[in-house]
């Protein structure tokens, strides 16, 4: 499968990369390029211009803020996180979530902003034009029926992302630049909830930062992943856990899921069923039953639904057991 033609923009700061995105109607922001580059060579996208921002070195460093939490470039590579010791010393759940992504040779080139900006995955989406074409397409490219949902009008394309439930438990924000300035959300806020415009960036907007308060600072963190090779692949379902301790007893709880539905997802009521009480079985099932409610899959990959929900009810069992022994 080859590359469709277009031209290479290597800007070398924010504002020039800004410029760039007002000017050409057609382009696409290139970081490591682990998820684009394979997505333009299925004719997923076709753009006339490449914004390759990997020149632009004030993306790239993770910045720890006295007292105020850290600040994360977008260009950081998943291998930074996973092996900086300030993250994992003080926000393990991130470089937990991080060392599971991909393979270490993808890690080296992937990115976290990367991640958190990840195209939305499908059986029937991620596969080649002649692949697509002899199904009729489907609604996020090029076609206007729901393989998965027959009859329904919304894609369910997943989101397979492993950072961002890590970071939906830290409380994530990011920022957003464009001409008119920047932005900052939270980035629960980021996600539509939709499979086909499954993010919340404007095509004059660039990802620039991502922020870790102190507050979320020093939870105790587990990443659990089900995929099918486990040297490489995306996940079919993941798990991140962030959890709190004071003598014995939980004293803050956040479980977030991804690639279940077309958003990640923080599950909500987990502080307040946990909060309080030390962690035992029954409390671990019973955020178990809470996420797989949460979950939805569908017919988006090779395991069946029911397999992948009832793996996360096991998943987050055993990480929130896990993160309350660690
Ligand atoms: C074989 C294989 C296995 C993989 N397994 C996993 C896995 O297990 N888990 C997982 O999470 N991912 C997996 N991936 C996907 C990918 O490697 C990672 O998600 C990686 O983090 C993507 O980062 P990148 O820098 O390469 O993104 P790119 O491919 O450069 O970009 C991805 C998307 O984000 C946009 N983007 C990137 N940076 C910015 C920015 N700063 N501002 C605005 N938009 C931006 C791009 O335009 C594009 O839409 C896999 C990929 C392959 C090929």
């Amino acid at each position: 499968m080859s590359l469709p033609e277009f031209k290479l923009l290597r800007p070398r700061s924010v504002e020039e990369a800004i410029g760039f995105l007002v000017k050409h109607g057609n382009i696409r922001v290139l970081a490591g390029g682990t998820d684009l580059i394979p997505s333009m060579r299925q004719k997923l996208f076709e753009p006339e211009y490449v914004l390759d921002i990997r020149h632009i070195s004030e993306l790239r460093e993770i910045h720890p803020q006295a007292g105020h939490g850290v600040e994360i470039g977008p260009l950081t590579t998943l291998n930074a996180i996973e092996h900086s010791e300030f993250l994992r010393r003080h926000y393990p759940v991130l470089t937990e979530a991080a060392a599971t992504v991909a393979s270490p040779v993808l890690r080296n080139m992937g990115t976290i902003g990367g991640n958190i900006c990840l195209d939305t995955r499908c059986l029937w989406y991620n596969q080649s034009l002649t692949w697509r074409k002899a199904c009729g397409f489907c609604i996020k490219k090029d076609g206007d029926l729901c393989h998965v949902a027959p009859g329904g009008t919304k894609c369910w394309a997943v989101f397979s992302g492993d950072t961002p439930p890590a970071l939906l438990c830290l409380n994530a924000e990011i920022e957003l630049a464009s001409p008119s300035g920047v932005r900052r959300m939270a980035l629960r806020d980021f996600y539509t909830g939709a499979g086909d415009s499954y993010r919340k960036l404007q095509p004059n907007e660039l990802l620039t930062r991502i922020f870790l308060s102190d507050s979320s600072a020093d939870l105790r963190g587990i990443y659990r992943k089900l995929r099918i090779r486990g040297s490489i692949d995306y996940p079919l379902a993941g798990v991140a856990v962030a959890l709190k301790r004071s003598d014995g007893q939980v004293s803050d709880a956040r479980v977030a899921i991804t690639a279940v539905n077309p958003a990640p997802t923080l599950i909500t009521g987990v502080a307040g069923a946990l909060e309080g009480r030390a962690v035992d079985e029954s409390a671990a099932e019973a955020i178990g039953e809470m996420a797989a409610k949460t979950a939805k899959p569908l017919t988006t990959s090779a395991l069946t639904p029911e397999y992948r929900r009832e793996m996360i009810r096991v998943l987050t069992k055993r990480a929130v057991l896990a993160a309350a022994a660690n």
